[in-house]
C-alpha cells in the first residue's frame, strides 16, 4: 500500500524523499511551485536523480504532484487564464525530471460563466501543454463544488476528458472530502460510488486518491479536510475506501490538518488496518 502525505519542496526532492521515509510513507505529494504564488525555483537534476534512486531502492508509489491553488485555466479573466495555461505547460516541463509520476490539479472555478462555457477552456489548455513525449500523467481532482468549482460532479470530469487529444495522458485523482462534500455518499454507498465513477469515468482513469476526512456532511459542499477517522467520513468508512480491492494499488496522500509528528502518527495509524 502507498501511503504519504504533501511535503515541502524547499529542500529539495531527494530531502523529500527522506523525509517520507522518516514519517513511515512510501509515496508523497508536493507543490510544483508556491502553493498561493506563482515563481518557481530551478531544478537540479542531480537532485531528482538521487529521489528516483531513492524510490526505487524503497519501493515507492508514484508521486503525486500538485499544482498551485493560483492555477485557474478556466478563469473569467484574461490574464489569470494565459497565466495558469503557461504555468501548466512549465510544470509539465518540469515533471519530465521525474518521469512517470502523476501531476494533479483542480479543473479551476468557472467563475460565473458556468461549467459549460469552462470545460472547453480546460480541455483546450491541456491540450496545448500536453505533449506525445510527456511520460507523466496529468490528474484532473474532483473537487467538493465550493463556489464556482468545475469538477464536483463525475459527469464533469467525463466531459473534460472528452475533449482532451492525448486522451491517455490524463487521469482523476478521487478526493474523498471532495467527493463526500460533493455529495457522493461514500460511507453507505461505497460500491456504488465506485460503480457510478466506472460507468461515468471509468475506473482505469482513477490514479490516485487524496486520502482526507471532512468536517461537514455530504453534499455539503464546503471543502474543509478533518483528521483520519475525526470527521463526518469516520474511520470504518475510511478504512474500507483504503482496503477497497479496486484502489488496493493507487497512491493515497493524506491531506488532513496535521505536523509532522501527526502525519506519522495517522501513517501507522492506518498502516495498523492493514493498509
Ligand atoms: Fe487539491
Ligand atoms: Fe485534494
Ligand atoms: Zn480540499
Amino acid at each position: 500500500m502507498y501511503i504519504g502525505n504533501h511535503l515541502s519542496s524547499s529542500k529539495g526532492f531527494e530531502h523529500m524523499g527522506k523525509e517520507a521515509l522518516r514519517l513511515g510513507a512510501n509515496t508523497f505529494a508536493f507543490f510544483t511551485r508556491n502553493p498561493r504564488g506563482g515563481a518557481a525555483k530551478a531544478i537540479d537534476p542531480e537532485d531528482a536523480r538521487r529521489l528516483q534512486k531513492l524510490m526505487e531502492e524503497h519501493h515507492f508509489g508514484k508521486l503525486v504532484a500538485h499544482a498551485p491553488y493560483t492555477m485557474n485555466v478556466c478563469a473569467a479573466k484574461e490574464d489569470i487564464r494565459r497565466f495558469s495555461r503557461d504555468m501548466l505547460q512549465d510544470d509539465l516541463e518540469r515533471m519530465a525530471y521525474l518521469p512517470g509520476n502523476y501531476y494533479n490539479f483542480h479543473p479551476g472555478s468557472h467563475v460565473g460563466q458556468g461549467a459549460e462555457k469552462a470545460i472547453p477552456m480546460i480541455a483546450d489548455a491541456l491540450n496545448c501543454a500536453l505533449k506525445p513525449g510527456h511520460q507523466t500523467t496529468v490528474l484532473l481532482e474532483t473537487m467538493a463544488g465550493k463556489g464556482s468549482e468545475v469538477g464536483r460532479s463525475f459527469e464533469e470530469l467525463r466531459a473534460i476528458l472528452d475533449l482532451v487529444e492525448l486522451s491517455d495522458k490524463v487521469g482523476v485523482c478521487f478526493d474523498t472530502c471532495h467527493v463526500w462534500d460533493g455529495g457522493y455518499d461514500i460511507v453507505d454507498r461505497l460500491d456504488g460510488v465506485l460503480e457510478e465513477f466506472d460507468r461515468v469515468i471509468g475506473l482505469d482513469r482513477l490514479k490516485a486518491v487524496h486520502f482526507n476526512d471532512s468536517m461537514n456532511p455530504c453534499g455539503a459542499h464546503k471543502d474543509r479536510h478533518q483528521k483520519i477517522g475525526e470527521g463526518e467520513i469516520g474511520a470504518a468508512a475510511m478504512k474500507a475506501v483504503i482496503l477497497h480491492p479496486l484502489l488496493a494499488d493507487k497512491p493515497f496522500i493524506l491531506e488532513t490538518p496535521n505536523d509532522d509528528d501527526g502525519y506519522a502518527k495517522e501513517i501507522a495509524m492506518i498502516r495498523s488496518w492493514g493498509a
